[in-house]
């Protein structure tokens, strides 16, 4: 599924019927089996949807709860796709 395009969490977590937050689980496994096969998982940082606050620096791959900046909590979801190196 990571390979047909950008999917967020929440979309993978209804394509396989799992909670969102297992998916994000998955999704930390699933960039390091990647590449170790010499493929990669891309992240499309979350965003601030009311100032564009862009969540580059995060290490890890949840959605955050808000914006460090205007404290707003309308935050666009991360994009995950894997792709070949
Ligand atoms: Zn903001």
């Amino acid at each position: 599924m990571l390979e047909e395009g950008p999917s967020t969490a929440r979309d993978i977590s209804g394509r396989v019927h799992i909670s969102e937050k297992e998916a994000y689980g998955h999704l930390e496994h699933i960039a390091r089996t990647l590449e170790r096969s010499g493929r990669e998982l891309v992240v499309t940082p979350a965003e601030c949807t009311h100032c564009g606050f862009v969540f580059r620096k995060r290490e890890r791959l949840t959605k955050p709860g808000k914006c460090p900046v205007c404290r707003n909590e309308s935050i666009r979801e991360p994009l995950f796709e894997a792709i070949d190196n």
